[in-house]
Formats: structure tokens, sequence, C-alpha cells
């Protein structure tokens, strides 16, 4: 579906659909890119193919929609991509710059993940299978990135804030990616 995607220098990718968020900000200077996240996200949550999770990460999400928004309504949050059920691609934020996604997170010593990491949602929840097509997408999107960034490592939302975060859950497949591992050229 996206043989061969590529990244600009601006940080976006070509065949994304961009919807731009106005949550970000610079990444500190002496960060690089050296980590990728991976998320789930179902708005409301565990139903698919609405608009909330754009309206979320545009704060234009209403909170008189669902009771469940009323929590986040006032969240400024956002994710350098979300990958949807069908497998389509949307990015946020430039690679460049800093999303929002990882909140309070170390990873190997390391705080504030949000610095040195892009963020990739996949549209899900902690208790359903992850499509096909999304983890096709995933697999090119992430090769696309770690041949374009000094990426050492891919790690789950989990895995950087565990005592808050359980995503992407049980049911994402890490061997699905596993070809995405053996090709990390900085290794750590
Ligand atoms: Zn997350």
């Amino acid at each position: 579906m996206f043989k061969s995607i590529s990244i600009n220098k601006s940080g976006f990718i070509d065949k994304a659909k961009i919807i731009l968020s106005p949550n970000f900000d610079n990444r500190p200077t002496k960060s690089t890119i050296s980590l990728i996240v991976i998320h789930n996200i179902s708005l409301p949550p565990g139903i698919y193919e609405g608009k909330y999770i754009f309206d979320l990460f545009t704060n234009k999400l209403s909170p008189d929609d669902h009771e469940y928004f009323r929590s986040i309504t006032n969240l400024k949050v956002s994710s350098h991509f979300l990958i949807r059920r069908d497998g389509s691609l949307f990015q946020f934020v430039s690679c460049l710059d800093r999303a929002w996604h990882a909140g309070e997170s170390t990873w190997r010593g390391i705080n504030n993940c949000n610095d040195f990491s892009i963020g990739i949602e996949l549209e899900g929840s902690d208790y359903d299978a992850f499509e096909t097509n999304q983890y096709d997408c995933l697999k090119e999107l992430i090769q696309c990135l770690i041949k374009e960034y000094p990426i050492i490592s891919i790690a789950g939302h989990s895995d950087i804030a565990p005592s808050r975060k359980t995503d992407p859950g049980p049911y994402f497949k890490w061997d699905k990616i596993k070809t995405c591992f053996d090709q990390l050229t900085y290794k750590s």
C-alpha cells in the first residue's frame, strides 16, 4: 500500500495525509531522534473510525460528544503519526519537531522521551487485535524512519511509562515488526 514511502527534508512523509496539530514545540538542540514509541488510541475507547482522534490532536474535542471526553478535553496532546484500522497513515507533527505523546517517561535512564522520540499511534485498544493493514503500514513507516534518523530503539508507551500506560497492549504483536529491529543500524 505504501510501497517505498519517503520522508522529505521538512520531516513529513510524502504519502501521509497531513492534519497539522498545534500541539508541538522544538526539540532540545542536543536531542537526536533515537527512539520510536508505539501507542494505541481509540476515541471513545474501543470505538474505531470516528473523527475524534483528529479532534483531540487539534484541540477541537467537544466534551458534549461523549462522557469520556470530559476527562481529556483539556489535554494538549499530539503524535507524529496515526495509522487507522484500514492502514491509512496520518501525520500531525513534523518528525523534526517534538510531538506531545509520551508524557512523563524514561527510556534507558533518560527522561522526557518526547525530546528524542517519534510517536506512532495505532488506532486500536488493549482489547482487540490490530489489522494486517496496520502492521504493513507500520513496518514501512518504521523502515523509512530508521533510514532517515539515527534510531536506536523501538519501544511501547508501556515500556517508557510503565506505571501509567499499558499501550500498545497485549494484542500488539512485536514479532510482526521483528524485521524492523533487525534493520536498526545504530544498535544500542
Ligand atoms: Zn500511548
